[in-house]
């Protein structure tokens, strides 16, 4: 079901509007992803261009003689993948949007280049951030309270 959304980059310089096809998002292994986000993969959402609004203009990266990416030059944020020429779609990083909890993946790509041991890291032992004194203790001292 096609759903209104929001994001942008941390800073909030760049901020983005698009209605969404639905909720299905897909995790890509290929090794420019992973160079150009610094992830393992990157979890992406194919989005329309008719559908997409920049309320600020993203900074752009020729990644390749194939195709771009959208960042923020002041906080460095990847947001997203794009083809330079013919393309009527474009992938937002899924970690962009205001509530990336709506997506689901559906598929993997590139799967050539998957990393095996970060593909489930679901059995792992897990600690929470906010019970880590390492990390509270910091934000308390800089600005009484944890972020949100
Ligand atoms: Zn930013
Ligand atoms: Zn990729």
């Amino acid at each position: 079901m096609a759903q209104d959304m929001t994001g942008g980059c941390q800073c909030r310089r760049i901020r983005y509007r698009v209605m969404v096809d639905n909720d299905e998002a897909y995790l890509c292994h290929c090794k420019m992803c992973r160079h150009a986000t610094g992830g393992a993969s990157i979890a992406f959402v194919s989005v329309s261009l008719a559908a997409l609004s920049w309320q600020t203009e993203p900074d752009w990266y020729r990644s390749s003689p194939i195709a771009e990416r959208p960042f923020c030059a002041t906080c460095g944020t990847p947001l997203g993948f794009r083809f330079v020429e013919g393309a009527t779609r474009m992938d937002i990083t899924l970690g962009s949007f205001d509530e990336p909890g709506f997506f689901r993946p559906v598929h993997n790509y590139a799967t050539e280049s998957i990393l095996p041991a970060w593909q489930d890291a679901s059995h792992l032992p897990g600690y929470r951030s906010d019970q880590n004194p390492n990390v509270t203790d910091r934000w308390m001292k800089a600005v009484g309270k944890l972020p949100d």
